[in-house]
C-alpha cells in the first residue's frame, strides 16, 4: 500500500538537503511525497535551532496540526533536525502529538523509526555520528528543478561561542568527491542548471585518500568542470579559511558564480574575540580585499549579530563601519539569542539588554537596506547573464533569475525560457531586485 509522506522544513539550506536525504531514506520503505499534510499518513518536521524563535515557530507549526491527529489517529508525528536533537525526549514531555524524534545523524534509522511509532511506541535516535556523510543516498525530490543542494560537509569544529551548531550536528566531516561528482552529474542530466555546494563551512572541505588530498577548491573546481551551463554556488565560506587557491580558481572559471556568502558577525575585534571567531577586524578587511583584488565583480553577502554579551556603543559603531567600508551587497542580520549549552550561555552575560539590541540592529538594518540600494544601483545599465528560474511572485507576465553575483533580476519573457540563460539589461532597481528586459 501507497504511504504517503509530507515533509516541513525549517532553517537552513542543508536543511534543505537533508529533507531530500530522509525522503530518499523513506522512498525505500514505499513512502511517496505529498504536498499537503491533511493527506499524510506521516508528518517530518525538519527543525532548526539557531535562535529560538526558530525553535517558536515549530513548537507552533505543530499546534496547528494537532487536529490532523484527532481527524487521523493512525498518524504518525516526527521532529527531525538540530531542535531534535536539542531537546531530546524532552520532546515528548512536551508535546504529546510527537511520535519521533529523530536527530541529524540518524536519518538512515527512520524507517525502523517509523515502524517503532506504528506499534504505538515513541521512537528516539539522537545519536550523532563521526562518520556519517550520507554520500551514498541520492536525493529524492527535485526543487525547483533548476537548482539543486549539495551537502558536501556534516558538522563543524569551530566552536564559536554563540552556536549551537557543533552540539547538535556533531564534529565535521567531509563527503566522498566521488560521490559530490556523481550527485552534481545526475542533476545536471536531469535538467538542473545550477547546484549549490553546502557545509558550515565549505572552505575547510578537505578529503585524504592515499597520498592525494583534495580541497576546496579543487572539489569545485571539479564540480564547475562537468559542463560549463552548470553554475556552481557555495555557501558558507568562513572567514579564516577562505583561501587565495579558491579565489584564483572562481576567477578562472566562468561557471563558479562571483558571490562569496562571509559571515562577519561583528565589526569589533573584542567581539570576535568573545565569539571565538578566530579572525578580528583587520583579518577580515584583508579577505574582503583579496576577493577585490582577485575577482572585482564578486559579491560579498554576510551574516551580522546585534548585541553580543558585553557589546558597547563603540563596538556596535565598529560594525556599522566594517559594514560602510565592504559595502555588502545582502545581509542576513539578527540580535543576539542565548542558545542553551553553547560556550557564551556558560562563560559570559547576556548582558545587553533587549531594547539596546533592538535599537542596534534597526541601525544595522537601516544601514544595509542604504549599502543593498547602492550594490543595486551599480547594475543599471549593465547586462547581466540571468539563469531562469521560473515566474516571478508578482506577475506571470515577467520571469525571474540571478545574476552570478546572487541578485534577483525580474524581466518580461517567455516561461519556456525557464532553464535558460539570457541576457538582461537592467533597466531599474529597488533594494531586493534589479529590473530589465532581455536583449
Ligand atoms: S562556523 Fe561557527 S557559527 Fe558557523 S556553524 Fe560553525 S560554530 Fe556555528
Amino acid at each position: 500500500m501507497e504511504k504517503k509522506l509530507y515533509i516541513e522544513t525549517y532553517g537552513c539550506q542543508m536543511n534543505i538537503a537533508d529533507s531530500d536525504v530522509i525522503a530518499s531514506v523513506l522512498s525505500g520503505t514505499g513512502h511517496r511525497l505529498v504536498k499537503d499534510p491533511g493527506e499524510a499518513g506521516l508528518i517530518l518536521i525538519n527543525t532548526c535551532s539557531v535562535r529560538e524563535n526558530a525553535e517558536q515557530r515549530v513548537l507552533n507549526r505543530l499546534k496547528q496540526l494537532r487536529h490532523l491527529k484527532k481527524k487521523n489517529p493512525g498518524l504518525i508525528v516526527g521532529l527531525a533536525g538540530c531542535m531534535a536533537e536539542r531537546l531530546r525526549e524532552k520532546l515528548f514531555d512536551t508535546e504529546d502529538l510527537i511520535d519521533i524524534v529523530a536527530g541529524p545523524d540518524s536519518y538512515r534509522d527512520l524507517p525502523s523509526l517509523v515502524a517503532e511509532a506504528a506499534s504505538g511506541k515513541k521512537a528516539m535516535n539522537v545519536q550523532l555520528s563521526r562518520c556519517e556523510t550520507y554520500s551514498d543516498i541520492l536525493p529524492h525530490s527535485g526543487h525547483d528543478g533548476i537548482s539543486a543542494f549539495i551537502s558536501i560537509t556534516r558538522g563543524c569544529n569551530n566552536m564559536c561561542s554563540y552556536c549551537i551548531v557543533p552540539y547538535v550536528r556533531g564534529a565535521e566531516r567531509s563527503r566522498n568527491p566521488e560521490s559530490i561528482l556523481g550527485e552534481a552529474r545526475m542533476h545536471f542530466e536531469s535538467g538542473f542548471r545550477e547546484v549549490t555546494l553546502l557545509g558550515q563551512n565549505v572552505d575547510s572541505y578537505k578529503w585524504v585518500s592515499g597520498n592525494e588530498t583534495i580541497e576546496f577548491h579543487a572539489l569545485i573546481a571539479a564540480v564547475a568542470g562537468i559542463d560549463p551551463r552548470l553554475r556552481v554556488r557555495f555557501t558558507t565560506s568562513h572567514p579564516k579559511d577562505l583561501s587565495e587557491e579558491l579565489l584564483k580558481t572562481m576567477a578562472e572559471q566562468n561557471n563558479i558564480c562571483k558571490h562569496i556568502h562571509l559571515p562577519v558577525q561583528s565589526g569589533s575585534s573584542r567581539i570576535l574575540r568573545l565569539m571565538n571567531r578566530e579572525y578580528t577586524r583587520e583579518d577580515y578587511m584583508s579577505r574582503i580585499e583579496a576577493i577585490r583584488r582577485i575577482i572585482p565583480e564578486c559579491s560579498v553577502s554576510t551574516d551580522i549579530i546585534s548585541g553580543f554579551c558585553t557589546e558597547t556603543d563603540e563596538d556596535h559603531r565598529e560594525t556599522l563601519s566594517l559594514m560602510e567600508w565592504a559595502g555588502f551587497d545582502f545581509a542576513f542580520m539578527f540580535r543576539y539569542s542565548e542558545r542553551p549549552g553553547t560556550r557564551a550561555a556558560r562563560k559570559l552575560r547576556d548582558d545587553v539588554p533587549e531594547e539596546v539590541k533592538t535599537k542596534r540592529l534597526n541601525e544595522i538594518i537601516s544601514l544595509q537596506n542604504s549599502l543593498s540600494l547602492r550594490s543595486k544601483k551599480n547594475d543599471l545599465g549593465k547586462i547581466h547573464e540571468v539563469l531562469v528560474e521560473g515566474y516571478s511572485k508578482r506577475s506571470k507576465e515577467d520571469l525571474t533569475g540571478r545574476t552570478s553575483q546572487n541578485k534577483v533580476v525580474v524581466f518580461p519573457g517567455d516561461y519556456r525560457k525557464r532553464g535558460d540563460y539570457v541576457n538582461v539589461l537592467i533597466e531599474k532597481y529597488t533594494s531586493a531586485t534589479l529590473k530589465g528586459r532581455i536583449i
